[in-house]
């Protein structure tokens, strides 16, 4: 069973990459897909979304120091096939020093190297924090497939060609040139605007192939859910949220043959 590891990242700040890891790990080991969700961010949100506490010394901050290993921090959470390797505040100091260090940026495929070969996960989701720092750009380093969340505002488009630039940089120094951009999830989709729509046609305008199919609409539950340290599956199971990232989840599932 191959791992395949997902990193959702964009620059912007709350655009919806954390409700995306979260709810989309959550479908997918509701899917009978074993997964972790890895948090990358210093502001921990993922980790208190899915309520676990967050503990100093459990987070990736040792391993990328070399001390301890990955699988070590692996947390089991309230839902059956979905752990999480937790975030804490020392994750920030390791902006400045892993720039210190030789291969920088391959640091975190090298500690989540085991995981990949190991028979634990299908699936590993990477949440990032909200810039192409030294922790994003070694998601982008340690991943497979790069998926953007990206909010349907306006300028949504300049936002997507920051990232893109970086990945191409990343393919064509060798330094992760398997990378591919697996794909774009528009999120917050209002439907009481024509902006929202016009922002998703001019991405598929743009990007056809990549856009997902299924479009996550702006509703105050699927914001209301971390606070009770819950999923949308578990906060509100039938509410139009939990089945966008329920239909998200069969879009990713058949894009990168999840199940085969
Ligand atoms: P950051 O860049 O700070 O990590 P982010 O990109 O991870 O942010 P989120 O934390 O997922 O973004 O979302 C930002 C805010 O918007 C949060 O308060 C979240 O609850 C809310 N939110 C996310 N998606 C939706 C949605 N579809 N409908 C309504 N609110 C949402
Ligand atoms: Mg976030």
């Amino acid at each position: 069973m191959p791992t395949t590891i997902f990193t959702i990242a964009n620059q912007k700040g709350g655009v919806g990459k954390t409700t995306t890891a979260v709810n989309l790990a959550a479908a997918l080991a509701d899917k009978k897909i074993p997964t972790l969700l890895i948090d990358l961010d210093p502001q921990a949100n993922a980790t208190s979304a899915l309520g676990v506490e967050k503990q100093a010394g459990r987070s990736l901050y040792g391993p990328l120091h070399g001390e301890g290993t990955a699988v070590e921090m692996i947390t089991p959470t309230a839902y059956e096939r979905l752990s999480v390797i937790p975030s804490e505040e020392d994750l920030a100091a390791i902006e400045i020093e892993l720039a210190q260090t030789e291969n920088y940026l391959a640091k975190l495929r090298g500690v989540l190297e085991p995981l990949r070969t190991g028979n634990q996960f299908r699936a590993i989701v990477i949440d990032c924090p909200p810039a192409l720092g030294m922790l994003s750009m070694n998601s982008l380093v340690a991943a497979d497939h790069l998926l953007i969340a990206l909010q349907c505002e306006y300028m949504a488009l300049e936002g997507l060609g920051q990232i893109l630039r970086n990945v191409d940089r990343l393919k064509t120094a060798g330094i992760n040139p398997d990378l591919d951009v697996g794909g774009i999830v528009m999120t917050m989709f209002d439907t009481r605007t024509n902006l929202s729509r016009q922002v998703v046609d001019e991405v598929k305008k743009h990007l056809p192939d990549k856009i997902f199919d299924t479009v996550i609409p702006r509703t105050v539950r699927l914001s209301e859910a971390p606070s009770f340290g819950k999923t949308i599956f578990d906060y509100d199971p039938l509410s139009p949220g939990a089945t966008a990232y329920k239909h998200l989840a069969k879009e990713v599932i058949a894009r990168f043959g999840l199940k085969s």
